[in-house]
């Protein structure tokens, strides 16, 4: 519907009628009176519409608007047409709302709509049985205030919700949850929960699996290799392929032993609740005993090995963990640098953090295989690694140390030139140095 306002009908309709007063006016003989009472008439019948249109407005219960003639017709028409368009739109919201929350109501896991100051605006069925939220109660209350965990506490205060987090049940200790963030809208955040229990629990075993066995298999792989010893120190008359197979069996023993030794290395880290901001690390000492083990190991290689580290960078963290993670990288820049390379190891303050690189000219590794290098027991070329007695567990430790301390590893190589593994320890991990 739609009604044009025309100025001039309403010129011409306001023109007559004054014309005719007029008219009636001098015919009279009484034009100003005739006018005056003209004028009354004409206020007095708009007043009367003003007056039955609030009334409509206000104390109405009809939606249709009462009939009037001429332009009141078109003002109620035009409300009317308003109140209808208003009244679908709500309508069509409603709907909206409704699916919106018929679609979180079906869902498997608990949803819960914040705001910017954590504060509830809405939450599923399964938010008020899995968190124990009640609604419309804690309508307005702070989650953080009803779920009390400390992590969740530190998620939500880290306002980084790149990564979700996972904490027992508020209801029930028994079960794991995992609680993710997303922003959407205008300061708005959808907090999804998820029951990870069984995977968690499977992620538990499989951690406790590979620890027993590895534990189990250490004491006979000592006992094969004690014995191993003694008959390869007392065998000299023996057959060459009697000491052939000793020294062969000697050396698999050794490498199933280092492969053992990182199983329980990953382990514990994987499972660490060491705290990192508790201790500080003595880099420069730490890395000056890498230093004197790597230049052991370099015998055979001759490489050029430059140790580059400021002695007074300290910085937070586990100790063993960050030994391991470093002489990591160190050794795999011997084991895959060709005889007389060059290696340089770096670690050094940068405006935000600590940085620790290990620079070498070896082989090189090809694009393709970056992104699965830290990967259990991916190799790049695998006879090669196993020449090298590596386990291919090596950079996944070095993966889960970093992981513990805030940060990734970057690598950066070219075959034929070299790579460049390195981390950047973040800002809140330096140490500051204490001043007299
Ligand atoms: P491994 O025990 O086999 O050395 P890692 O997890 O330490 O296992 O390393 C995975 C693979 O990454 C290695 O097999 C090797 O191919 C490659 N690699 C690691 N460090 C270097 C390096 N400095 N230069 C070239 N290749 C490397």
């Amino acid at each position: 519907m739609y009604y044009h306002q025309s100025w001039s009908k309403t010129f011409i309709r306001f023109a007559l009628l004054v014309g005719a007063s007029i008219a009636v006016g001098l015919y009279l003989g009484e034009l100003l009176l005739v006018m005056l009472i003209f004028a009354g008439a004409l206020l007095l019948y708009n007043y009367i519409h003003l007056y039955r249109l609030t009334k409509w407005l206000w104390h109405s219960r009809t939606m249709s608007p009462p009939s009037a003639p001429g332009i009141w017709h078109h003002i109620y028409e035009g409300i009317y047409f308003l109140q209808r368009r208003n009244r679908n739109k709500r309508k069509n919201l409603g709907e909206l709302v409704k699916r919106f929350r018929e679609g979180s109501e079906a869902l498997p896991d608990a949803v819960v709509v914040i705001d910017k100051q954590a504060r509830i605006m809405w939450c599923n069925r399964n938010a008020r049985i899995e968190l124990g939220l009640r609604w419309p109660d804690d309508n307005g209350r702070r989650i953080d205030n009803l779920i009390r965990h400390p992590r969740f506490i530190e998620f939500m205060e880290s306002d980084d919700y790149q990564y979700p987090v996972e904490i027992p049940a508020p209801t029930n200790p028994h079960k794991t949850f995992e609680f993710r963030m997303m922003e959407y809208g205008e300061d708005q955040f959808l907090l999804i929960v998820r029951d990870v229990s069984r995977v968690s629990h499977l992620e538990e075993m499989r951690k406790d699996f590979v620890a027993n066995v590895s534990h189990e298999l250490k004491t006979p792989l000592t006992v094969i290799n004690g014995y191993l010893e003694v008959l390869a120190s007392s065998t000299e008359d023996a057959p060459p392929i009697v000491n052939k197979a000793l020294s062969e069996m000697g050396t698999q023993t050794k490498r199933m032993q280092n492969l053992i030794e990182d199983l329980l290395v990953l382990s514990r880290i994987e499972s660490s609740g060491e705290r990192i901001f508790e201790k500080v690390i003595d880099m420069h000492a730490m890395l000056k005993q890498i230093q004197m083990e790597a230049a052991a190991l370099n015998k055979e290689k001759h490489h050029e090995i430059i140790f580059k580290v400021d002695p007074d960078l300290k910085v937070f963290g586990v100790e063993t963990e960050m030994r391991s993670a470093c002489s990591n990288l160190i050794f795999n820049a011997i084991h895959y640098t060709p005889p007389k390379g060059k290696i340089e190891v770096i670690f050094k303050r940068r405006s935000n953090g600590a940085y620790f690189g290990v620079k070498d000219n070896g082989d090189g590794i090809d694009e393709k295989h970056l992104r699965r290098l830290t990967e259990r027991f991916y190799r790049v070329d695998k006879a090669r690694s196993r020449k090298t007695g590596g386990s291919g567990l090596g950079l996944s430790i070095v993966k889960h140390v970093l992981h513990h301390h805030n940060t990734l590893l970057e690598v950066e190589s070219k075959v034929g030139k070299g790579s460049e593994f390195s981390f950047l320890l973040p800002a809140e991990l330096v140490a500051l140095e204490e001043t007299d």
